[in-house]
């Protein structure tokens, strides 16, 4: 059951994660921390916080919006339908699942109720920044490669509010935060393509994209750990 808020939570609470953000941190430590992060109400009303998870040694991070229902009812990312078609698009485009780290822009589910259902609620910019110590930590500490911001939420976090995923999805650009760095669709916008042929098509698209950054990463100075065969375990 989603928690309610205590009858004394302030009206004005925090807006920002970074209080939460422990000095020195370890990807271990940031998700113990962000558990009890307070940083923006939308903790109120999720189950718990889903923070990020990968490989050890992962060099390539996947950044979507926020978790779904079902992420936040198991407490893990991208475990829903979407989560499923990027694990197969991952897979069909040749990158190393094993050095993949998933993670998204806010780290609470956020919906409102319709019937008996919770309908997932677009984040607003003041939540995505409220959040963004976490994703920012979290990149500070893997040093990744590469980024592949998943739709406008996590591309706008990321790179900015001039970014738009329709004009510049596929690009490979340099970032602060990794060498290369690209924005695509969510998989769930496929999801919610309108008929069969046209879901096909955009994955196809989707697939095309993460090739592309697979290249991109062969192409790299030190990046070619993605291309490479991954070592054993
Ligand atoms: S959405 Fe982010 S900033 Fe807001 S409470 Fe959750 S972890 Fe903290």
């Amino acid at each position: 059951m989603p928690r309610r808020p205590p009858a004394s939570a302030p009206p004005e609470a925090a807006t920002s994660a970074a209080p939460f953000v422990p000095p020195h941190p370890t990807l271990t430590t940031l998700r113990e921390a962000a558990a009890r992060c307070r940083g923006c109400h939308l903790w109120e009303r999720a189950t718990q916080t889903v923070f990020g998870e990968g490989g050890r040694g992962a060099d390539l991070v996947f950044v979507g919006e926020q978790p779904g229902d079902r992420e936040d009812l198991e407490g893990h990312p991208f475990v829903g339908p979407a989560g499923r078609l990027l694990e197969s698009a991952i897979a069909e485009a040749g990158l190393d699942r094993r050095r993949v780290y998933l993670t998204n822009a806010v780290k609470h589910f956020k919906w409102e109720p319709r019937g008996k259902r919770r309908i997932h609620q677009k984040p607003d910019a003041a939540e995505v920044s409220a959040c963004h110590p976490w994703l920012e930590a979290e990149l500070a500490v893997i040093q990744p490669l590469a980024v592949v911001c998943l739709g406008a939420t996590a591309a706008q976090a990321l790179l900015g509010r001039g970014f738009k995923v329709t004009q510049h999805r596929g690009e490979v650009v340099p970032a602060s935060f990794a060498p290369l760095v690209m924005g695509t669709v969510h998989p769930s916008s496929i999801l919610r393509s309108t008929d069969d042929e046209a879901r096909r098509t955009e994955r196809a698209r989707f697939v095309e994209d993460l090739r592309a950054l697979k290249r991109a990463l062969e192409g790299a100075v030190g990046g070619t750990r993605q291309g490479a065969s991954a070592p054993p375990g």
